[in-house]
C-alpha cells in the first residue's frame, strides 16, 4: 500500500481548478491601487486598468492566433457559449440569413439549453448523434448542412468523457459550405493547441477557472476578417466590448485569465504529459485490479487529464460517497451533478444503463501527484469491492 498523502485529493478539475498562485499575484494590484474602470480612461486610474485589459487581450490573442480586437470577455464560459449561439441565431433571423443550427447531443448544457431555447422561438436545430467514443463524424455534419444553416457548433474537448473532436476537418466543411463554425474549447485548453486560423474557427468559447484562473471570466473569441462574424448583443449598456458585451469589465479576472491562459500555454507540453502519465497509470491500476470496468470516451483521442470509467454493477452516487471525505470525484459532470437522471454525454455513447449509473468522472490536474494517485486507486479498488459484495 502506498503512504497516505494528504488528503482530501482534488481529482474534479474539469469542474474547476484552484487559482495559480502566479495568477493570484498579477490580479492583486488591480483589486487595489489599479482599481480604474478602464472605460474611464481620461485619467491614469482608468488608462491603467485599461492597460492591463489590453495586456490580458493580447496574451490570449496570441496564444489562439487571433487580432486582439477579435476578443470580447464575458462571465464565463456559460456566456460565452449563449453569445455565440443566440448572438448569431438573433442577427441570421434579423437579417433573413437562415434559422438552421447544427450542433451534437454531446455539447456542455450551455449549449444545448440555448438550442432548446432557440427552438422555442422557431429555430430549427439538428443534433448530432456521436459514435461509441463519444465523436461526431464528420461526414455528419456536411450531410446535414442546409440552404438556411447559419452555425455550426461543435465542442473541441468533452467535459465528461474528455473526447477531443476533429477541429480541423469540421472547420473545412463549415468553410467549405460558408457556415460559421463556434467550438467550446474550455476543456481542450492548455491540453490542446488551437489556432483559430489553421483550424477554420470563427466563434471559440474560453473559460478562466479551469486552466487555474479566477471563476466568472471568460471569452468570446469573434472573427472579424476572413469572414466577418456578426452577432446581436446579449447584454445591452454603455456598448463595452465594441458593444457587443456591455458591463464594466471585470478587470482582476480579466488580468488573471491573461495570465493563466499565458501559462496554460507556455506549460501545456510539461502539463500534458504529466497528468498523461498519471491518468494512465491510475487506469492500468484499477483494470488490472478490478471487474467489469470500462473507459468511456475515445481510447486515445481523449485530454490527458480525463479519465471516465464505469464500473460494473457499482451505482456511482454510493462510490462518490464511499470516497469521501478523502477523494473528490464527480459522478458523471458537476452540471447534472444532483439531478437524478444519467448523464446525457453516456446515454449517448452507450445503450447499457449500468454503464451510465456507474460511472466516474476523475479529472486530474497539474499539481496532482503519483502518491495521491495511487492512494486515490486503491481507495477506488477497496470501495468498489466493498460495493459489489453488497449488490450480488
Ligand atoms: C465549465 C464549462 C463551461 C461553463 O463555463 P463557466 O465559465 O463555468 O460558465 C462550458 N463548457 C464546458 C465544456 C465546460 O467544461
Amino acid at each position: 500500500m502506498s503512504p497516505n498523502p494528504e488528503t482530501p485529493i482534488y481529482l474534479d478539475h474539469h469542474a474547476t481548478t484552484p487559482v495559480d498562485e502566479a495568477v493570484v499575484e498579477e490580479m492583486k494590484p488591480y483589486f487595489t491601487e489599479q482599481f480604474g474602470n478602464p472605460a474611464s480612461d481620461d485619467h491614469i486610474f482608468g488608462s491603467n486598468a485599461k492597460k492591463g485589459v489590453e495586456k490580458a487581450r493580447e496574451r490570449i490573442a496570441g496564444v489562439i492566433n487571433c487580432r486582439k480586437e477579435e476578443i470580447i470577455f464575458t462571465s464565463g464560459a456559460t456566456e460565452s457559449d449563449n453569445l455565440a449561439v443566440r448572438g448569431m441565431a438573433e442577427y441570421a433571423e434579423k437579417h433573413d440569413k437562415g434559422s438552421h443550427i447544427i450542433t451534437s447531443v454531446t455539447e456542455h448544457e450551455a449549449i444545448l439549453e440555448v438550442c432548446e431555447s432557440l427552438e422555442g422561438d422557431g429555430f430549427d436545430v439538428t443534433y448530432l448523434p456521436v459514435d461509441e467514443h463519444g465523436c461526431v463524424d464528420p461526414q455528419t455534419i456536411k450531410e446535414a448542412i442546409r440552404e438556411d444553416t447559419v452555425l455550426i457548433s461543435i465542442m473541441a474537448a468533452n467535459n465528461e468523457i474528455g473526447t477531443i473532436a476533429p477541429i480541423r476537418e469540421i472547420g473545412e466543411i463549415a468553410k467549405n459550405n460558408q457556415v460559421f463554425f463556434h467550438t467550446d474549447a474550455v476543456q481542450a485548453m492548455g491540453y490542446v493547441p488551437i489556432d483559430v486560423q489553421s483550424t477554420g474557427i470563427d466563434l471559440m468559447s474560453l473559460s478562466a477557472h479551469k486552466i487555474y484562473g479566477p471563476k466568472g471570466v471568460g471569452a468570446l473569441y469573434v472573427r472579424r476578417r476572413n469572414p466577418k462574424v456578426k452577432l446581436q448583443p446579449l447584454i445591452h449598456g454603455g456598448g463595452h466590448e465594441r458593444g457587443w458585451r456591455s458591463g464594466t469589465l471585470n478587470v482582476p479576472s480579466i488580468v488573471g485569465f491573461g495570465k493563466a491562459v499565458q501559462l496554460a500555454d507556455e506549460q501545456m507540453q510539461e502539463r500534458s504529459q504529466h497528468v498523461a502519465e498519471l491518468t494512465t497509470a491510475m487506469w492500468e491500476r484499477i483494470n488490472t485490479k478490478l471487474e467489469g470496468v470500462v473507459l468511456n470516451g475515445h481510447p486515445e483521442k481523449r485530454i490527458p487529464n480525463n479519465l471516465n470509467i464505469s464500473f460494473a454493477g457499482v451505482e456511482n452516487k454510493a462510490l462518490v460517497q464511499n470516497l469521501q471525505p478523502d477523494i473528490a470525484v464527480s459522478a458523471g459532470s458537476a452540471c447534472t451533478t444532483g439531478k437524478v437522471e444519467a448523464s446525457h454525454v453516456l446515454q449517448a455513447i452507450s445503450d447499457e444503463e449500468d454503464i451510465w449509473h456507474s460511472a466516474i468522472r476523475f479529472g486530474l490536474g497539474k499539481d496532482t501527484t503519483q502518491e495521491q494517485i495511487e492512494y486515490a486507486a486503491n481507495q477506488v479498488i477497496q470501495s468498489v469491492n466493498r460495493l459489489q459484495k453488497l449488490t450480488f
